[in-house]
């Protein structure tokens, strides 16, 4: 068959037959010789239905993909038309005949070369090649009426939209993953409003740029854009991105936050220990991620022996004797309230209808309950290997002396020569880990819990110890434990495995963005996860404006409600507040000029178990980047305290069995 005929065929094929329907665009896809612009000795498959390989790892487009980016581009004759990622110059070469200009950058050089050759060869005169990086654009030959990329984003690059003339069309893939995207078509309507659309899934080689990924597949930190470049105001800006949050029980609540289900681990904030609202909000998003998305590990600040026995009421697994009511330790209101109730009693009823393997979990991440650990990892022993819990039994001794306050044990062992217990706590959480194998044969959930205890206690006791000097090095050695905490969790449960991680907004928001990062050398769960899992980690922040907090006033006092201060005029908060978004979800990655806006340092509000609003500049205020602290922010403009469940005896369906001991 001569050529000619096999593009005519294809044409017929692969772009009519699916609903290409511009005449324009069909007639180029015959008339250009794709077969010129494959590589020596791929001209046999230059008309199949796939992508084909061009060198440097990278692919000329499947023919459809081309017709339909050019068709959703909706080129005309007078268009100055941008093209990121020539390849083979074969998109350049069908966009030339639909256009009057094609400006088309390609990031290697041998490609960019032997694309200008090709096209010189064929003679097309409107095409212009540069090397560089695309998504940045073409600054130079900006304004464009359409632009057109040709690999995936993972979000719109801020210069690409920047250069769309008023009127202009931007075709670009943009997913999450590198692997997945979805085709969106933006459109530059006014000089401020831009509109998106999304067209079709799609899979492209990743956008490596300034504003695409990085050359190992994480997200690159975008140039800094001054915020001048937006006419809004902050608060304007916010309520131009702000989509309002439905009721708490309104299933559309979750399924807002279905634009996070596929990352790894997605961690939701709260900006006090105390807000029902935080609570509840994230019980409505976790439902769904576990119910509707696969999640199957909910991880919180808590400790691990007393969420422990919350995951075996949740998974239906059988109760320990002996032990007492977990969450008894202050603060007893963060755990032990009606919110948590509430998701603890679905979670089990949701688990009674899937298969044991699938049910999801609820386990700690915090250090400090150490005695119930030990209590834990002793009983674990008695019962599959009474030899070792002798031993285990005697080296915990030495930590019995400052169970109760283990805060003094470091003080003790520093100034006034008390042993280190070190050495035996490490070499107990060894021995355990190394009978694995034995031991798990018994049950993997026990050995999990038992190996997990093991590890508390040798945080905990360096933590203990360590913590006396004050500084960034007990905070990094807590946080580094929760995090691991995590990995160990997901590693136990299959490399399918998601999770949730309920913490402080202090401990998910990437601390590198804010002043504990910056100023005081700390790091935490959010970082790690973004170092460990890059954009396969959502970092989801909650704050509020004012209201009421369940607080104390020292460490160790009771639980008051307390009514939280309308946040400061310097503060991101009172931005918040400004624009008015009652309850929303702020997605930063939807508005870069948002990012840009919310980028520059302002204080921001941390309650934590104790709040001091007599001095909240000094005890609560912290600088951070927002923006590059957290992926979006869930607003509540006015927030409730929770409801202790001492309090609030006999709550209406809640079991006798339920594992707080009612
Ligand atoms: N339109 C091309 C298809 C190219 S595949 C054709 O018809 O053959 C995508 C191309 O984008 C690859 O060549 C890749 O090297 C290039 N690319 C990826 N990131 C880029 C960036 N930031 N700037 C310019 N080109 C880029």
């Amino acid at each position: 068959m001569p050529v000619s005929a096999a593009r005519a065929k294809m044409v017929e094929r692969q772009l009519s037959r699916r609903g290409i329907r511009d005449e324009g665009v069909l007639r180029a896809m015959r008339d250009v010789p794709r077969e010129d612009y494959v590589e020596p000795g791929m001209e046999e498959f230059a008309f199949d239905d796939s992508p084909l390989p061009i060198g440097e790892g990278q692919t000329i487009s499947q023919p459809y993909i081309v017709a339909f980016m050019a068709e959703a581009a909706a080129l005309s004759p007078g268009d100055r038309v941008l093209e990121v990622g020539t390849g083979s110059g074969y998109a350049a070469a069908v966009f030339s005949r639909l256009a009057k200009a094609v400006y088309t950058v390609e990031r290697y050089p041998s490609l960019a070369d032997a694309a200008k050759q090709r096209l010189a060869r064929a003679g097309i005169g409107n095409v212009f090649v540069q090397f560089g990086d695309g998504t940045l654009g073409w600054a130079d030959a900006a304004p464009f009426d359409a632009i057109i990329v040709a690999a995936g984003a993972p979000e719109v690059p801020a210069a690409l939209k920047q250069q769309l003339a008023i009127g202009g069309r931007l075709i670009i893939p943009v997913g999450a993953s590198g692997e997945s995207q979805s085709l969106l078509k933006v459109t530059h309507v006014t000089e401020a409003l831009y509109e998106t659309e999304e067209l079709a899934p799609v899979r492209f080689v990743p956008l490596v740029g300034a504003q695409g990924w990085t050359e190992d597949g994480r997200r690159a930190a975008a140039p800094h854009v001054p915020a001048q470049m937006s006419c809004l105001t902050l608060p304007q800006t916010i309520a131009r991105a702000a989509e309002p949050l439905p009721d708490f029980d309104d299933p559309a609540f979750g399924a807002l936050f279905d634009r996070f289900a596929s990352r790894r681990v997605v961690l939701l904030g709260e900006a006090s220990h105390g807000t029902s609202e935080f609570y509840r909000a994230r019980d409505a998003i976790t439902r769904r991620l576990i119910a509707q998305h696969g999640f199957s590990i909910v991880a919180v600040e808590a400790d691990w022996p007393d969420a422990a026995a919350i995951d075996r009421y949740v998974r239906l697994r059988p109760d320990r004797h002996g032990d007492g009511a977990p969450f008894q330790r202050f603060p007893t209101w963060m755990w032990r309230n009606t919110d948590v109730a509430a998701f603890v009693v679905w979670l089990r009823r949701h688990n009674e209808t899937v298969p044991q393997d699938r049910r999801a979990g609820f386990f700690g991440l915090d250090i400090y309950n150490m005695r119930s650990s030990i209590a834990a990892v002793l009983a674990y022993l008695d019962r599959v290997d009474p030899d070792a819990a002798t031993i285990a039994r005697e080296r915990y001794g030495c930590l019995t002396p400052w169970q109760k306050e283990p805060s003094i044990y470091g003080r003790a062992v520093l100034t006034e020569g008390y042993k280190t217990c070190e050495g035996a706590v490490v070499r107990q959480c060894r021995d355990i880990l190394a009978k694995q194998l034995d031991y798990t044969r018994d049950d993997g959930d026990r050995f999990l819990d038992a190996a997990q205890n093991a590890r508390l206690i040798a945080s905990a006791e360096r933590y203990y110890r360590i913590m006396y000097y004050g500084g960034a090095e007990s905070w990094n050695l807590r946080d580094t434990h929760m995090f691991e905490t995590l990995e160990h969790l997901l590693r136990a449960k299959g490399d399918e495995a998601k999770a949730v991680v309920w913490a402080h907004n202090s401990h998910i928001g990437d601390a590198r963005h804010t002043e504990m990062g910056s100023v005081r050398s700390e790091l935490n769960i959010g970082q790690l996860c973004r170092e460990r899992f890059g954009a396969d980690a959502a970092l989801i922040g909650f704050s509020t404006h004012t209201g009421t907090v369940a607080a104390a006033a020292d460490w160790d006092g009771p639980m008051e409600t307390m009514q939280v201060q309308p946040s400061r005029r310097d503060s991101f908060e009172r931005a918040f507040h400004d624009s008015d978004a009652r309850r929303s979800l702020v997605d930063f990655s939807r508005d870069a000029a948002l990012r840009e806006l919310l980028r520059e340092p302002r204080l921001e509000r941390f309650i934590g178990v104790i709040y001091r609003p007599d001095s909240e500049l000094m005890s609560h205020y912290a600088e951070a980047s927002l923006s590059q602290q957290f992926d979006a922010m869930v607003w509540f403009d006015e927030t409730q305290a929770v409801e202790p469940l001492s309090r609030s005896r006999g709550q209406q369906g809640v079991p006798d069995t339920y594992p707080f001991g009612l």
